[in-house]
């Protein structure tokens, strides 16, 4: 299927690239890897993104107009990375179908063959690990843009190389990224050490309202409309919030259940080691990787705890 992907690229000339929403840094590392890669083929290419490019990746290269709306134009293909389902790519994603040839490259387990084209890599750290491998198919030269967006994507998606898909390969791409100027110290700063001051008084209010169930094994805080509004902050500002609730000892499951609408909550879950958050959220329609899930619920927020408390009742009893 690499190879398909590479001819495929080889004989088109517009792309429209695109992932999904709430993106992260394999997210756009992969979408922006793609568009540099494609630009130094000669090709057109133009990424959309139905939301804004979160504050700590706007250090990541990439073209200088992202398109916040889906264009009237065709193109040759539309490319959707690092997506396991298509509604993920937010509102009228239905009409991508009719913009080109639709290719799907990602690495979620849950990942659905929406795509003309699926290449689709469970085993991979990340979905730019799997582009790295579609240009050494087509042989291209790594640009240091391209270089820092690979890196980066593999960093974040690994958990600054600390979850289960810490690869062998993960660090030999990462190693030879080094090798095109990426500096993985001031990655690192820029993912890492580079918040807003808001985003802690947010985090005091998150951590304030953690619950914990099944003896201190599941472990679930949540955020509304309202802390939002009284921190001055907005949903980027939780990345990695759940991350710090899993860290708790004892804990097996964290879950950050955020405000979306009314009776409407967005559930982020991290799980260490055997516990299988992709199998709870695909419970409620949503899905992703044995560690990293999410899903949305509907109810109060008493009750959409109570459906999370009961999910995961046959894992903790
Ligand atoms: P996050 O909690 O960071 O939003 O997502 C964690 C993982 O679960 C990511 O790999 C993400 O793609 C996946 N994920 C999050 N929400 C959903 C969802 O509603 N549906 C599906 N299929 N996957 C999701
Ligand atoms: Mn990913």
């Amino acid at each position: 299927m690499i190879e398909k992907i590479g001819t495929l690229i080889q004989a088109n000339q517009t792309f429209l690239i695109t992932t999904h929403i709430d993106p992260d840094g394999d997210a756009l590392g992969s979408a922006f890897s793609l568009y540099w890669a494609l630009k130094s083929l000669g090709k057109s290419p133009s990424v959309y993104l139905k939301d804004k490019v979160p504050y700590r990746y706007e250090f990541l290269p990439g073209p200088e107009n992202v398109l916040h709306e889906i264009p009237s134009d065709t193109y040759d293909a539309i490319v959707v990375v690092d997506c396991g389902s298509l509604f993920r790519v937010g509102e009228g994603h239905e009409k991508l179908k009719e913009k080109g040839a639709l290719v799907n490259i990602d690495h979620h387990n849950t990942s659905e063959a929406f795509g003309a084209f699926n290449l689709i890599e469970e085993g991979a750290s990340s979905t730019a690990e799997i582009l790295y491998r579609v240009f050494r198919s087509l042989k291209l030269a790594m640009t240091p843009e391209m270089a820092v967006n690979i890196y980066t994507a593999i960093f974040t998606d690994t958990g600054s190389f600390r979850y289960e898909n810490t690869t062998s390969s993960a660090f030999l791409i990462c190693e030879e990224m080094t090798r095109h100027g990426v500096k993985p110290a001031y990655v690192s700063q820029m993912v890492h050490e580079n918040h807003p001051k808001e985003r802690f008084l947010l985090l005091g209010l998150v951590f304030s309202s953690m619950e914990t169930y099944y003896g201190g094994r599941v472990a679930v805080v949540h955020v509304t409309k309202e802390m939002f509004k009284s921190t001055n902050t907005t949903s980027e500002y939780t990345d990695g919030f759940v991350e710090y609730i899993r860290e708790i000892r004892g804990v097996e499951a964290a879950v950050l259940l955020r405000e979306i609408g009314d009776c409407k909550f967005k559930a982020s879950m991290r799980s260490k080691g055997r516990v299988d958050v992709a199998a709870v959220g695909s419970r409620f329609g949503g899905g992703g990787h044995k560690n990293a899930a999410g899903c949305v619920l509907e109810g109060t927020l008493e009750e959409v705890k109570n459906k999370i408390k009961e999910a995961f009742y046959k894992e903790f009893t």
